[in-house]
């Protein structure tokens, strides 16, 4: 049995393997061709405050709109772009992308909401991006406040120095910071202790067997628990269903994004889903 499953694995793994390269080196590729075209774009998924009903932030998520693949999700390309170099490309045509939409949203006269970006561990360290940051706010006429920036606890892992500068530095300058993915990261908590963050996002993953699942609720009434000791704001992320929202409700987490509310929209349907909600 053992031989034959050996065989098996070697005729079945090989050409496997082959397309999968094949298609990451395709999606290289055409990532770096869409990337000087028009072919990426921002959806943008509310935050509710659900205690005062206000939306309090929007966060932007990256799509590629393929001529021929359709709709393809960050899972498949961020991973591409991480590996080949393009990450800061990416990351720094999101940036500019979220900068642009919320100053076309101040010069339609509306109240902006912050918008939260995701940054690559890439971005972090490059040296300079509180220089960076600082700049592309300016030129687009917003303000720091305009912008959260999420992070995974990866980020912060590693360039500690380096990092943590930076970091303190967007802080001052009026940027707030969110870990995303709280939870994750394998890493220690004592990075809480020296690192400027003002949020924390509760992985789906431990929203998602809510409220029935034993180990879910203790992970995430800890986090929240944790958030609230350090002053921290807690967002849950992956909030799909009425038991989930009333759960975290009882622990007092009332930041919630999640379909529950909204899936990620295009701009200008994220702006009808706000018009619609404030009865506009
Ligand atoms: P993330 O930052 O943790 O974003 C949350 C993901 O959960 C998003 O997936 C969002 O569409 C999805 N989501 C939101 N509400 C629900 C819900 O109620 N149920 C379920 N099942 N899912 C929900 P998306 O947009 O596919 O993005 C996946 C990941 O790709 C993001 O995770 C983030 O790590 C990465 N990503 C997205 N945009 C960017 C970007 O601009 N730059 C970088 N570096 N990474 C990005
Ligand atoms: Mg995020
Ligand atoms: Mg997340
Ligand atoms: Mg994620």
């Amino acid at each position: 049995a053992a031989k034959s499953r050996g065989r098996g694995q070697i005729g079945y793994y090989a050409p496997e393997m082959n397309d999968r390269a094949l298609e990451r080196m395709r999606l290289e590729n055409e990532l770096r061709r869409a990337l000087d075209g028009d072919e990426l774009l921002l959806y943008y998924q509310p935050q509710v405050d659900a205690e005062s009903g206000q939306v309090i932030a929007a966060e932007a998520l990256i799509r590629w709109r393929h001529p021929r693949f359709g709709l393809i999700s960050p899972d498949r390309f961020v991973p591409v772009a991480e590996e080949s170099g393009l990450s800061l490309a990416l990351g720094d045509w999101v940036v500019a992308a979220a900068c642009r939409q919320l100053r076309e949203w101040r010069r339609q006269g509306r109240s902006p909401v912050p918008v939260a970006v995701n940054l690559s561990v890439s971005q972090f360290h490059r040296p300079g991006l509180d220089e960076f940051m600082r700049r592309q706010v300016e030129e687009a006429g917003i303000a720091p406040a305009d912008l959260i920036l999420e992070v995974t606890e990866g980020a912060l892992m590693s360039h500690t120095h380096q990092v943590l500068s930076a970091m303190a530095n967007l802080q001052e300058l009026g940027f707030r910071i969110a870990i995303d993915d709280f939870g994750t990261g394998y890493s220690s908590l004592s990075y809480l202790k020296h690192f400027p963050i003002d949020a924390l996002k509760i992985d789906q993953s431990f929203i998602r067997d809510l409220p029935e699942d034993g180990d879910s609720r203790g992970i995430v009434s800890a986090i929240i628990a944790l958030g609230a000791n350090l002053g921290l704001k807690v967002v849950a992320e992956g909030v799909e269903k009425r038991e989930q929202f009333d759960y975290l409700l009882s622990r007092r987490c009332t930041i919630i994004q999640g379909y529950f509310y909204s899936p990620p929209l295009e701009a200008k349907e994220f702006v009808q889903w706000l018009d619609a909600r404030e009865g506009r």
